[in-house]
């Protein structure tokens, strides 16, 4: 499956100058909602990603997205598996599971985004669940932005990876764009500035 292909012809892996969510700048921006506004396409990737973690022979119980962005990536991801779909969501900053989702002890759950980057937003819906007694046991994307280790890649991890050493990456692609500090950003030394994609009223 030709994830970059899929994502380049829904318009959501653009091109151009821009400031990520991590303050960092890049020449390209990922907008995995714009592939997921198609069901058959979600469907599609979901049951890809379904398939390897399946050979894996891991047990879950419960796929388990952080909002907003892993949302529609977890829920069809658990359409897939045929498992419970939760999610975990930011509240004064921090992450925890709400709207009365119980989680059982030892209840066995996957943390699913749409892109993982550095995992940051995973493993804190992670801790969210392992507070409640719940055992992460894996973590998934649609992508992995190439600084955490996907499952059966031969990229390998770098520093800034948040996730856990010790629990497989599932993920149908890796997207290993450069990222530049502001201060730091050929792209800004040339003279452009970074855009906010999502940020100009849409
Ligand atoms: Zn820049």
């Amino acid at each position: 499956m030709d994830v970059k292909a899929i994502y380049m012809k829904a318009d959501a892996l653009l091109e151009g100058h821009f400031k990520l969510s991590s303050g960092n700048h890049s020449q390209y921006y990922l907008q995995s909602a714009k592939v997921l506004e198609d069901p058959k396409t979600a469907k599609q990737l979901a049951e890809a990603l379904a398939v390897q973690i399946n050979a894996s022979a891991l047990q879950i119980d419960t796929v388990c997205a952080p909002a907003l962005g892993g949302l529609i990536a977890g829920f069809a991801l658990a359409t897939a598996l045929d498992k419970r779909s939760i999610f975990a969501e930011r509240v004064n900053g921090e992450m925890q599971i709400r709207r009365g989702f119980e989680i059982k002890k030892g209840e066995r759950v996957l943390v699913c985004e749409d892109i993982i980057t550095t995992g940051g937003s995973a493993l804190e819906a992670a801790r969210a669940i392992e507070a409640l007694g719940g055992e992460v046991i894996a973590f998934a994307a649609l992508a992995n932005r190439g600084f955490c280790k996907r499952d059966g890649s031969s990229l390998e991890r770098k520093e800034n990876c948040s996730l856990p050493v010790n629990k497989p990456l599932f993920a149908l692609a890796d997207f290993d764009f450069e990222m530049y500090a502001p201060d730091n950003c050929p792209l800004c030394q040339a003279g452009s500035e970074a855009i906010k994609p999502g940020s100009r009223g849409n």
